[in-house]
């Protein structure tokens, strides 16, 4: 059993983004949803993580709002006095699909301050692991606005933090939300010390970036690696994927820590992601990267929630996670793995395995320090 620490915070559930997907907005032809960035995901995980008995058996540390100063290891000064002012104000939209109403501002520097807590306790050795269930997500923000539900770069953030006190340099992420990380990959874009690993539905959102062509720049080329996904992949994909191209890039890497941008976007239930995972993938890739992280640095392994819209399963993959960060095993029993399992299309397919062959050269430019 290894001593995993779950760090959430009763406020981040309290961010409003008020209406932010294509189907809850009023004035249009149909009746307005739900919005598609809500508590009620995220809340149910610590939920099913309560009922379940895991939760108990977990650390809980303390958390702080992120500061100013740690903001601005990745934000522009002209960002965070606009996003502060104007949450103040009552509303606003950060940049692209970013609304937001009362408190905002706060509310995502305590979110960012859940990643920073989170990789703080890992790498100072008080956990082996850790799981920060932030909300509003973070990794479509840019330096200069926000993006995708996203106000702050909850990543790049904790990262630039724990490097400005000394507790790491080479970092490696892996982003296996359905969508692409673009934020993050605009934060370390010329940073050979970091290396950034995006699988992604290609072109979904942002329907502008995530090509595999996008590499880095400057020291930093070959140190962002990008993964598009065609749509329908199941497990056999995301399997081959890590055999070939994650797991090598990360022991070519050689990591001081591994932060994963945990997605749960990608799985078969949900509204915004054309993929077919089920938690046993989830569990399956967890423990992939928590083996790669025993070997290469010493265990250290910290999720940071990122999307995920089906309320009744993204629960489920967030317990196998964390059940496999733990070593922990509950009761707890997914209602549709089996099911989902035996869809059409969840074992690897030709024109996927060759994407994935294709992108093996990529690999090359990828050194350890
Ligand atoms: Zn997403």
């Amino acid at each position: 059993m290894r001593r995993t620490a779950f760090f959430s915070k009763e406020i981040c559930f309290w961010h409003d983004p008020g209406p932010c997907g294509p189907f809850d907005k009023p004035g249009g032809f149909i009746q307005p949803l739900a919005a598609a960035e809500h508590p009620e995901t995220k809340r149910r995980i610590r939920n099913l993580l309560d009922v379940s008995g895991l939760l108990d058996r977990l650390l809980q540390p303390a958390s702080q709002a992120a500061r100013r100063e740690d903001l601005l290891h990745f934000h522009t000064p002209r960002y965070l006095d606009w996003l502060e002012a104007q949450s103040a104000q009552g509303h606003g939209n950060a940049g692209e699909c970013a609304p937001f109403r009362q408190d905002a501002y706060a509310i995502a520097c305590h979110s960012t301050g859940l990643a920073i807590d989170a990789l703080r306790a890992v790498l100072k050795g008080e956990a082996d692991n850790a799981y920060a269930l932030c909300r509003p997500p973070g990794h479509h923000a840019e330096r200069d606005r926000g993006r995708g539900f996203c106000l702050l770069g909850n990543i790049p953030v904790a990262i630039g933090t724990a490097r400005a006190e000394g507790l790491m340099r080479r970092v490696a992420v892996v982003d296996w939300d359905v969508h692409h990380g673009n934020g993050t990959e605009q934060a370390f874009y010329a940073d050979a010390e970091a290396l950034t690993i995006s699988l992604h539905h290609g072109h979904n959102y942002p329907v502008d970036s995530g090509d595999s062509s996008d590499r880095g720049e400057a020291a930093g080329h070959g140190y962002n690696l990008n993964i598009p996904l065609p749509p329908g992949c199941g497990g056999g994909v995301y399997r081959e994927a890590f055999s070939r191209l994650v797991l090598p890039a990360l022991e070519r890497f050689q990591p001081e820590v591994i932060v994963v941008a945990c997605g749960f976007d990608a799985s078969a239930m949900d509204p915004l992601g054309p993929m077919i995972l089920t938690s046993r993938d989830y569990a399956w890739m967890t423990e992939q990267l928590r083996q790669t992280a025993e070997r290469l640095c010493g265990g250290r392994l910290v999720m940071v929630h990122e999307g995920g819209y089906s309320e009744g399963y993204v629960p489920f993959c967030a317990q196998a996670v964390i059940e496999t960060l733990s070593g922990i095993v509950t009761e707890v029993c997914d209602p549709l793995a089996d099911d989902i399992s035996r869809w059409d299309g969840q074992a690897l397919q030709p024109h996927q395995q060759a994407l994935i062959e294709s992108l093996e050269p990529l690999l090359d430019d990828i050194h350890a320090g």
